[in-house]
Formats: C-alpha cells, sequence, structure tokens
C-alpha cells in the first residue's frame, strides 16, 4: 500500500535532483532561439513520465511548441479520469545581474530551490508526476485514470492552444481538469483558486480634423480630440465605481457568502498592499473589499493614452486626435462575445456626432469559475488539508489563463493545485520554489488521487454535466 509520507521522506533530497535537472533547460517560449531547449525540456518531461509510468508523447500542434501528452488508463471506466494541466515553458530570466546565482544552474538555499520554472511551472508539474511514479510504485496501479497536458508556450499567451484542443480534445477528454499552476496566499495558509478572470482589450481611436489646428486662429470654436477622449474616458465608471456601460453586470455571477467569508479570513493587510504597491489609497467599487474587487468583480483600465502634442517645449495646437487602449478583467459568467459590442455601442453612443471614431478589438479571453460546492472542489480541499494539516481557503484569482478554453474543448470543470507563492517571484529574477511547500504538494496530488477516486465524489464527476 502507496505510503506517501514515507515516499516523500525517503526520496526528498532525489526528488530535488530530478526537478533541478529539468529547470536547468532554459525552455523560453516567446524566445524563438530557445525552441530547442522548449523541444528539449518536453522531451525530459517525458522522460521522466515514462519513467513514473505514463504512456508519453510530445505533441504540437501545427506551428506551434512542443506539449506533453502523458496517460495512465488502468482505473476502469467507473472510475473517473483527471487531465492534469500546466506548461514545462518558461517566463525570460533577464535581467540578470539581479540574480543572486544563475537562473538555469538551479541551487538549494534557505529551504527553497532557486531557478527560473522552479514553482512556475516545473516544480508544480514535478510534484503530480512524483506523486503518480510513487502511486504506481507501490500499488501497481491508481485510483484514478489520469492523462496530462503540459503545454510548452503559455509564457507566450498560449497560440495555438484552440489548434491544439481542436486536434486532441478527444484524447484529453476527461471527467476533471486538474491545473497544476496556480499558487496559495501564504505560508501557512494553504488554499485552492476557484476561479480565473477573463479580458477584453480594445484601442479607441477619435478625430476631430483632418490636422492639427492653431489653438491662437481656433481655440474656442473648434472641437479637441483629447479633450472628447478624456471626457469619453472619465464616464466609464460612476462614482459608486461601477462600470457604466448597460448591460455590463447582466451575467455576472455573484460572490457567495461561502465564498466572501473566505476571501474575509485571508490574510490581508490593506496597508501592506499599499506598501509593496506604493500607492498611495486602494479606490474601487463600493460595497467589496479590495481583495474581493482584485479577482471576483469586473474591472475597467485605461492602459495609455496619447495624442496632440508632448515633445519638449510648447506647441500651441489643438490636436486632431487622439487614442486610447482600455482594458476589462471579467469575471464569470461574463463572456467577451456579448461584451465587445456593447464597449464599442457605448463609445458610439457618447460621441458627439462630429467626432470620427473607430473601436477595434484585441480578442479576449473568457473567465472561469468552478463552484465552491463542486464535488472536485470539494474533494481537493481534502486533500489538501490532508497533505497540509489545516482546512484551505478557498479565493479567486485576478489574472486570466486558458482554463476555460480548457474547460470548454474537454467539457470538465478545473479544480486548482498549485503551491507556488506571493513570495516566490515568479516571472522575476530570484524565482523560488520553497521546498516544504513542493513536498506537501506531492502528498496533496497523491491524495487528490484517491479523494477524486471516493464513491460519491467518482459518481458525481462522472455524471455528465447539466
Ligand atoms: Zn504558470
Amino acid at each position: 500500500m502507496a505510503d506517501i509520507d514515507a515516499f516523500v521522506q525517503a526520496e526528498a533530497d532525489a526528488l530535488v535532483r530530478e526537478l533541478s535537472e529539468w529547470c536547468a533547460i532554459p525552455s523560453i517560449s516567446s524566445d524563438p532561439e530557445r525552441a530547442g531547449d522548449v523541444r528539449r525540456s518536453a522531451e525530459h518531461l517525458a522522460g521522466l513520465m515514462e519513467a513514473a509510468g505514463l504512456d508519453t508523447e510530445v505533441l504540437a500542434a501545427d506551428g506551434g511548441l512542443p506539449a506533453v501528452y502523458g496517460e495512465w488508463l488502468g482505473a476502469g471506466t467507473d472510475a473517473p479520469t483527471i487531465t492534469v494541466y500546466g506548461h514545462h515553458d518558461v517566463q525570460p530570466a533577464d535581467p540578470l545581474e539581479e540574480w543572486a546565482t544563475p537562473p538555469f544552474e538551479p541551487t538549494v538555499r534557505d529551504g527553497c530551490l532557486h531557478a527560473r520554472g522552479a514553482s512556475d511551472d516545473k516544480g508544480q508539474i514535478h510534484f503530480q508526476v512524483s506523486a503518480i511514479r510513487h502511486l504506481l510504485a507501490a500499488d501497481g496501479r491508481l485510483p484514478v485514470n489520469v492523462k496530462f497536458f503540459v503545454e510548452g508556450e503559455e509564457e507566450s499567451g498560449s497560440p495555438t492552444i484552440d489548434a491544439f484542443l481542436g486536434e486532441h480534445a478527444d484524447r484529453l477528454a476527461c471527467d476533471l481538469i486538474l491545473v497544476s499552476d496556480t499558487g496559495m496566499v501564504a505560508e501557512d495558509v494553504p488554499s485552492l483558486v476557484t476561479a480565473m478572470r477573463g479580458l477584453i482589450y480594445f484601442q479607441v481611436d477619435l478625430r476631430t480634423a483632418p490636422a492639427d489646428l492653431h489653438s491662437g486662429s481656433f481655440g474656442g470654436a473648434v472641437p479637441n480630440a483629447i479633450a472628447e477622449l478624456v471626457t469619453l474616458l472619465a464616464g466609464l465608471k460612476d462614482e459608486a465605481g461601477r462600470i457604466t456601460i448597460p448591460g455590463w453586470y447582466d451575467d455576472v455571477v455573484a460572490l457567495t457568502d461561502e465564498e466572501r467569508a473566505n476571501m474575509a479570513a485571508l490574510p490581508f493587510d490593506p496597508d501592506q498592499l499599499k506598501a509593496v504597491t506604493g500607492v498611495g489609497a486602494l479606490p474601487g467599487e463600493d460595497g467589496y473589499t479590495p481583495l474581493e474587487r482584485m479577482s471576483g468583480r469586473p474591472t475597467a483600465d485605461v492602459n495609455g493614452i496619447w495624442g496632440g502634442f508632448s515633445g519638449v517645449g510648447t506647441k500651441t495646437i489643438i490636436p486632431a486626435t487622439a487614442h486610447a487602449k482600455v482594458s476589462f478583467r471579467l469575471v464569470a459568467d461574463q463572456e467577451p462575445a456579448r461584451l465587445e459590442p456593447l464597449f464599442e455601442r457605448w463609445v458610439r453612443d457618447r460621441v458627439p456626432d462630429h467626432v470620427e471614431v473607430s473601436v477595434r478589438s484585441y480578442g479576449g479571453v473568457k473567465p472561469a469559475r468552478t463552484p465552491l460546492d463542486h464535488p472536485g472542489n470539494r474533494a481537493a480541499a481534502k486533500a489538501v488539508a490532508r497533505a497540509f494539516g489545516k482546512d484551505p481557503l478557498f479565493y479567486r484569482e485576478g489574472g486570466s489563463g486558458p482554463e476555460r478554453a480548457l474547460s470548454d474543448a474537454l467539457g470538465a470543470a478545473c479544480v486548482y493545485l498549485g503551491v507556488m507563492l506571493p513570495e516566490d517571484r515568479v516571472h522575476a529574477p530570484n524565482e523560488r520554489l520553497l521546498l516544504a511547500h513542493y513536498y506537501r504538494g506531492v502528498r496533496a496530488a497523491a491524495y487528490a488521487f484517491e479523494e477524486f477516486a471516493k464513491p460519491e465524489v467518482a459518481t458525481a464527476l462522472r455524471a455528465p454535466a447539466g
């Protein structure tokens, strides 16, 4: 019978050595010169997965970087099938001079593995693979059917994931997606993400004249494009911090009492957030805490604004054009395809007839949400409680990722099991993985597979979503 604690204790150093070898491969997906390293990383992971007992294949969509697929399907048709999702590519490492030890020479110090990708996301795939390796070695079987989909281009926005899912959705089909690419809020606060925000992004261009005009000759009688633009953008939110676009909140699923209670129990200090970000206030939507506003509510932000004259000295013109980039974070069940025309109509309705306007959309990411009482979330919470010795709190992630695309393609909900910490400096110099958390991750993954196999959970997961 598998004893995951004994395995982790006996293999502690060997596991970190194995992870370090993988982290030494600079699989930076955004750098075309590293494409060979991304492939090497995929093949290296495929080797680890094969050694763990999974049937493995390196796959890529046309023009995409290689992903690693793996499966062990011996648990029978009554057992649920779990697809583990994560990525083996990493962010660029620069500025290199800020690293205490080189990013691709993994080093253990202060109880942490320091390397690019240690937390995001090689360490989090490695704890899953290690749990499976132990369960298969000890028991000859897993309690559930398991598949892996480990992407090679997540850090560059998953450009071919839709094509990949279109091609391989049947192979990846499952009853639950176990996302292994998120974190916990603090070392002593085990926690589980339940939702990701979506995103839509626009450029707005206004024109009020064929060319800039002399402000002395015409000022006082002609429209100013920048003035029109800032008037428009100033109306995006009302005094209560709510987005004013008609219909914007129609599909927003309200935070439940249980979610709000969980978020209120998280350690959060507004003054510390102010200190970390260097801001003097935390303005936002009335009636919601900063934590709720940063993850569970829609946002509107002007990302950039330009036009007219901004060079050295003075130039007395009335600008003919003005431009802005505007983005919105979305929450479930807001759909990019429904909201994009709402924003465009709002802009057209609000600019006067004498202003020429164009709105360009850069496309969107759909939000994802798995209700707290989903059987997968309840089971994952039990697994985390067993591994961390404390019941986890549920919270939402404010960022956006491919989780909903996965959910839609595979017809299954996402449950998030991740152990990275805010102090792990992911995407930044000196990225690290707290080894104590990594070891608990190995345990939590093994326990999660057990929990998903319990009859009442398995039955609920196997039932078609309705
Ligand atoms: Zn990641």
